[in-house]
């Protein structure tokens, strides 16, 4: 079988197996305990990750806390930001139509709170116009700009790089929810200076599932940036995120940011090729009756949104299934039409033709031979 759902979640990277195991067997101590050798191993271990995980996403170490996730992570900043920021005159958040439901669910419920919530349109490949943010920013004092980075259902890069400045410009805090890019793009923080607050998940990039980190960077002038956290009780991760530590996750997921650093321009080599060759297949197999949804620039490689025209995407994706992995877009979300979708202006007929290809580095060409027997 073919797996080509990556986006949803990715295998783990042998390697990343093999450095989990020890801390699921013998070395089971609990990092916050003290003085003895098991205590100090897993605290070494968590301390290891983290530095892995921040050269992945060039950050400082110190800013990395340690979640069950992305969708923790979001939770986190986007209801911390809130509660220890959010006085009655500023209680506005910018968001975009395309986010993740871990996005829009939080900022529903935000709004629940008293909050003000503006949704920023997208273009045709899901994208955010600069000129949409600025104005707002300009006009509404806003708190907080919360935007995803790369869509997960259509891979649109959004342009960090400028909403960064002009976040910078005005002042706003900027939180990006980074889990579909890592391991797929350059991710450089110390060159970002305006992204704030990070969300990624270990599962996308070949590690675990159930870990991934928030990165609460500092502000301008070095200091921590307050936020509330969600989690109560122990303190661990300097009081931001409390209950003990995942140590076997964590290690996995250090190890997966570590291979995946080592790799990363020739992984993002191997993606776009991938991306071009699975393109070609599925030209030359279905012609005129496939529409890429999808931009082919400023775009997460290896992630390929494609239309059968007149085919139910839910029946295709079934009849595939014993053959080659698929989804219908977000694994979250499948029972619904695609918010993203509806977002870049597609039919709900159109939306129901669509399913998402999504590749992993791990894949080799030859394993899209089971294309030709179809
Ligand atoms: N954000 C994006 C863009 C995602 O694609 C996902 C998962 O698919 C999440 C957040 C949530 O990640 P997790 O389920 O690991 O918490």
């Amino acid at each position: 079988m073919l797996y080509l759902d990556n986006s949803a979640t990715t295998p783990i990277h042998p390697e990343v197996k093999d450095a989990m195991l020890p801390y699921l067997l013998e070395e089971f101590g609990n990092p916050s305990s003290k003085y003895y050798t098991l205590a100090e191993n897993a605290k070494y271990a968590v301390e290891n990750s983290r530095k892995h995980i921040a050269n992945l996403l060039g950050c400082d170490t110190d800013d990395i806390i340690f979640t069950s996730g992305s969708t923790e992570s979001n939770n986190m900043i986007l209801k911390g930001i809130a509660e220890y920021h959010g006085i009655s005159e500023n209680k506005h958040i910018i968001t975009s139509r395309t986010e993740h439901p871990s996005v829009l669910e939080v900022c529903e419920y935000l709004h629940s709170k008293g909050f003000k919530i503006s949704y920023l349109d997208v273009d045709q490949f899901g994208r955010i116009k600069l000129d949409e943010l600025e104005e707002l920013l300009q006009t509404v004092p806003t708190l907080l700009v919360s935007l995803i980075w790369g869509n997960n259902e259509l891979g649109s890069l959004n342009p960090m790089d400028d909403i960064q400045k002009l976040c910078q410009k005005y002042k706003v805090f900027l939180h990006t929810d980074a889990t579909q890019v890592v391991g797929k793009i350059e991710v450089s923080l110390n060159d970002l200076e305006g992204i704030n607050f990070l969300s990624c998940s270990a599962h996308k990039f070949h590690g675990p599932k159930g870990v991934g980190v928030a990165v609460l960077r500092k502000d301008s002038l070095g200091l921590p940036i307050p936020i509330t956290p969600l989690l109560h009780g122990g303190g661990q991760e300097k009081n931001y995120r409390s209950g003990t530590l995942a140590v076997h996750n964590i290690v996995g997921m250090g190890k997966a940011a570590e291979i995946t650093l080592k790799n990363l321009k020739c992984n993002i080599e191997k993606l776009n090729s991938l991306e071009n060759a699975l393109k070609d297949i599925l030209i030359k197999k279905f012609g005129n009756s496939i529409i890429f949804n999808n931009d082919t620039e400023q775009k997460i490689p290896g992630i390929l949104n494609v239309q059968f025209v007149g085919i139910n995407n839910e029946i295709l994706v079934k009849k595939l299934a014993p053959y080659i992995a698929v989804s219908t877009g977000s694994a979250c979300s499948s029972s619904k039409p695609s918010h993203v979708l509806q977002a870049i202006g597609l039919s709900l007929n159109e939306i129901r033709n669509t399913i998402r290809f999504s590749i992993s580095s791990l894949l080799k060409q030859e394993d899209f031979k089971i294309f030709n027997d179809l």
